[in-house]
């Protein structure tokens, strides 16, 4: 079929969804009628078409109105509401508008009619949907903000009226009123104009503006993010959100604060204990030179060990806390495992005790000589294990193990190992003991002690290095901890005790009745290159002998001393009686206490006692003197030794920074007796001129921070930064503080001493910077842990106090011992130094006014510190401590309080007084002894 105009309109007409009708104005019947209006109304039988249009609109108004059209009138109608009748008599309601067409000849009016009822649905849903938008926007937690693009507020939620407490008579107002409400309460600006302008220049871009904070005067912290709401490329609006953050911000801080305090209260307590820990230890030092009843000396050395192992939880904590902190940093250095392993058996053979238990070392022999590792640490970690692995194990052996695991490039792969036969480990505590104060089983704390600290610190150093501990153990049967490593190798020279074994040693008689024990020393042995007969009593030794041919060569003896009951003594005689063995040597290998034991007869029957664990190097210096180092102490059953060596500093070039005369000439008498050679600068930048002039002349720097005309901080960053300097610095402060140290580090130093400084840590210190190797004075690398130097004193001499004047001066706050310690004895020294405090104590209340007059803080704080720092190596703590107060208020710029002013004179002249008398009465003492 072909569409022809009429027909179109027709169709165009019947699809229309609304009703169309049209009318003759002068007749008022409809003329035309669409399919729409005949369905709705419901006249397809009857139709519209012909009805009077009155018919169909039948209210009071609607007559009117067609009424005024029949004469002419009734104008055009938009949206009116009516009331049409339907075919079946019942009425609908519609919305109407009317327009009159002017024809040629006659006029019509055209009615477009939409169904009332569903236009009401249509607004309800729209309601509805806007209700819901709205409740949505309400139940976001953050507050939200819309603006169209002129900047008006089009909607807001009640948070965000909440959190901006915008008052109700200003939610009232117009949107501009509003807005200047919400700047007024701005503490930071923000410009909104700004993000128009941001998002304008990128519209198209997903754009949103990254997040900011808000604050407002009241102190509180919004998030505030926006994105812009886009229509056809425009921007049309923005659309903010805000999230409130002051309680997390203020939670945070709170935090670190307490962070903050913890820390320094851990450092503080730690200085505040470790002094009279320090005092202490002296002391019992000293009561043990004393005479004493045998019950007595026991009291006393059972006090220093408990004294000794607080100290050593002490240090435990401040670990914990470092490495909790991750303030712990590795130090690696070329290290010899030989010589990690001799400080280890120094360490260990003091835990043994009495207990039957073998205490055994299985070291590879393949393992490279140098390795480059944090010696200090590694020690720590294996101190750990194998301190447990004795405390826990009550009898059988204990052994601590390295085997190289695989060669890589550069470096070794090496599987550290702990084994023990003792109470072992339930696996359901496995995790547990590893996560810091926490032990196996609560009974366990009453039983063995501890803090459940150690293998925390473990865990977390080995990580550090880039291992990780294993556990095997079961409840009763013992227990094996083990690690691995991938430690760099370090090419050259190894441990100077470390001579190629000779091919072949000969022929060895082991008698040890631990199987264990058995194994690991014939294997030691082999691979040093002996011929091992091995055997687990002197009965089984002695049926060797009966069985062994006539001009057998047998080289060596090798018995554990724990062979108890059993006749070694018989055993050698007869040994030796066979011909050609008359010079057969013994070496026996034990513990500190079964080498006491032996009588002087028996000693002088050995060529050797070998303190346990034993080591193939030990052993062969044992055999072979010539190879040993100049000073060993394996063998003495003491640990490593001292070695004295009246000059420990010899050939090391200092530059002492102090700007105090008094502690500069301590520094430099002490440090000069101690065999080192000594230049003075008074300040920073006399240091500085020094370095610029020659700055080979010195090997290492000590650096008091607080001078004047330049700080040591300022010092050092200009030695390392613009001279590039990499010589060792040495901070010398009297601010012990772990912030305090962080911060020497941080401004370029390389370790931190407190002051008044322990002359015999000083020196170790020094000699591990000073030296370029690390190598202290005797070849063997140094590891200076606190640990190990407590094992290892150096014997500087010192001036016995007496018991009575001790307690004097205590008594006045003076630590007498430990000043006669730092000044080596030497009491014209001390007199001297004593009797330029007094000069500069007398003048320093006046200094102290008159500075605190002219409001010079920092003046007033550098007299204070000055004092402080020579009362200290006086030994005068009560009076340190009160200046350090003082200072500490000067520090904060407050004047330090009256009742501390007024009492500051007494307290120096009472010092003073106490001091002189001190020092009279030493040397009335002195010369009294040399009598
Ligand atoms: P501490 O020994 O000071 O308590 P550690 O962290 O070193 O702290 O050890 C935690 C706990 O792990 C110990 O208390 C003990 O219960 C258990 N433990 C550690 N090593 C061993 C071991 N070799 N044998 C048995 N139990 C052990």
């Amino acid at each position: 079929m072909s569409w022809d105009p009429a027909t179109l309109d027709r169709v165009m007409c019947d699809q229309s969804s609304e009703m169309l009708l049209v009318v003759d104005p002068k007749s008022l019947q409809i003329i035309a009628a669409n399919r729409q209006a005949e369905v709705t109304l419901g006249y397809e039988a009857t139709p519209l078409v012909g009805r009077a249009i009155t018919e169909v609109e039948s209210s009071l108004a609607d007559i009117f109105y067609w009424e005024d059209v029949r004469v002419g009138g009734g104008s055009d109608i938009d949206n009116a509401e009516s009331m049409y009748i339907c075919g079946d008599g019942v009425a609908l309601p519609v919305i109407k508008s009317i327009r009159r067409l002017r024809g040629d000849v006659e006029d019509v009016l055209v009615l477009r009619v939409r169904d009332g009822a569903s236009l009401k649905r249509g607004e309800a849903q729209l309601a509805a949907l806007s209700g819901q938008l709205q409740a949505t926007l309400e139940s976001i937690w953050e507050g939200v903000l819309v603006l169209d693009s002129a900047g008006h507020i089009v909607n807001m939620n009640r948070r965000f009226s909440a959190m901006w407490e915008i008052p109700e008579a200003v939610l009232l107002q117009d949107s501009e009123a509003i807005i200047a409400f919400l700047m007024e309460q701005l503490s930071t600006p923000w410009q909104l104009q700004d993000d128009f302008t941001a998002f304008s220049q990128q519209v198209g871009l997903d754009s949103q503006a990254g997040c900011e904070i808000t604050k407002l005067k009241n102190g509180r912290l919004f998030e505030r993010r926006v994105r812009p709401q886009m229509d056809r490329g425009e921007v049309i609006g923005l659309v903010y959100s805000f999230h409130d953050i002051s309680d997390f911000v203020h939670a945070r801080q709170e935090a670190e604060e307490a962070s903050r305090s913890k820390s320094r209260f851990l450092a503080n307590m730690s200085h505040e204990i470790r002094t009279p820990m320090n005092a202490i230890l002296g002391l019992l030092k000293l009561l043990q030179r004393t005479e004493l009843s045998t019950r007595q000396r026991d009291y006393a050395s059972k006090t220093e060990g408990a004294a000794r192992s607080l100290l050593g939880l002490l240090n435990d904590i401040l670990d914990f806390s470092k490495v909790e902190a991750g303030k712990l940093t590795l130090d690696p250095q070329p290290h010899a495992l030989t010589q990690i392993f001799r400080d280890l058996s120094v360490i260990l053979a003091a835990n043994v005790g009495a207990k039957p238990v073998d205490l055994l070392f299985d070291l590879d022999p393949q393992l490279p000589p140098l390795l480059h590792v944090d010696g200090l640490r590694l020690l720590q970690v294996l101190i750990n294990l194998a301190g447990n692995a004795l405390k826990f194990t009550s009898s059988g052996e204990v052994v601590v193990g390295v085997q190289l695991m695989q060669r890589l490039e550069d470096a070794v792969r090496l599987e550290f190992t702990v084994t023990d036969t003792g109470i072992g480990i339930a696996p359901e505590h496995h995790a547990k003991i590893f996560s810091g104060f926490s032990q196996a089983e609560a009974s366990t704390t009453r039983k063995f002690g501890g803090t459940g600290l150690g293998l925390a610190i473990s865990l977390r150093l080995l990580e550090l290095m880039g291992g990780q501990i294993t556990l095997e153990s079961a409840l009763g049967q013992g227990s094996r901890f083990s690690f691995q490593l991938d430690l760099p190798v370090v090419q050259g020279e190894a441990d100077g005790a470390q001579a190629p074994a000779p091919a072949s040693q000969g022929l060895v008689l082991l008698i040890d009745d631990n199987a264990r024990a058995r194994e690991l020393l014939s294997r030691m042995l082999m691979a040093e290159g002996w011929q091992v007969v091995a055997t687990a009593s002197v009965a089984e030794a002695q049926a060797w002998m009966a069985a062994a041919p006539d001009g057998l060569a047998l080289n060596l003896v090798l018995a554990d001393a724990q062979l108890q009951g059993e006749d070694v003594w018989a055993c050698l005689a007869q040994l030796r009686a066979r011909p050609g063995w008359a010079e057969l040597p013994l070496v026996m290998s034990g513990t500190p206490l079964q080498l006491e034991a032996l009588t002087p007869a028996e000693q002088a029957l050995l060529k050797a006692f070998l303190v346990k664990p034993l080591m193939a190097v030990a052993l062969r210096e044992a055999l072979c003197p010539a190879t040993a180092p100049p000073s060993d102490g394996q063998h003495d059953g003491e640990g490593a030794t001292a070695n004295a060596g009246a000059a420990p500093l010899a050939g090391i070039r200092l530059l002492v920074v102090e700007d105090n005369l008094n502690n500069q000439q301590v520094a430099r008498e002490l440090l000069e007796d101690a065999g080192a050679s000594v230049r003075l600068a008074s300040n920073g930048q006399e240091a500085v001129d020094i370095m610029r002039a020659d700055a080979g002349a010195v090997d290492l720097l000590l650096m008091d921070v607080q001078m004047p005309v330049m700080d040591g901080y300022t010092a050092t960053r200009i030695l390392r930064e613009e001279l590039g300097l990499r010589l060792p610095i040495v901070a010398m402060t009297a601010n012990a503080m772990a912030s305090d140290r962080e911060e020497c580090l941080a401004a370029g130093m390389d370790e931190h001493v407190g002051k008044p400084f322990d002359l015999d840590r000083l020196v170790r210190l020094i000699q591990k910077l000073g030296r370029p190797t690390g190598r202290s004075s005797d070849g063997s690398i140094e590891s200076a842990t606190e640990g190990v130097a407590e094992t290892a004193k150096f014997a500087f001499p010192t001036l016995l106090v007496p018991g009575p004047l001790l307690e004097q001066a205590l008594a006045d706050g003076i630590e007498i011992q430990l000043a006669m310690d730092r000044f080596m004895g030497k009491l014209p020294r001390y007199q001297k130094s004593v009797a330029s405090f007094s000069r500069s104590a007398a003048e320093l209340p006046a200094q102290i006014e008159a500075a605190l007059q002219a409001r010079d803080w920092p003046a007033a704080q550098l007299q204070v510190h000055a004092s402080k720092g020579m009362a200290a190596i006086l030994g005068a703590e009560r009076l340190a401590q009160m200046l350090a107060e003082g200072e500490a208020r000067l520090e904060q710029g407050e004047a330090p309080d009256t009742t501390w002013l007024a009492a500051l004179p007494a307290q120096l002249q009472g010092t003073v007084a106490a001091l002189t008398a001190l020092a009279d009465a030493l040397k009335a003492v002195a010369s009294g002894g040399e009598k």
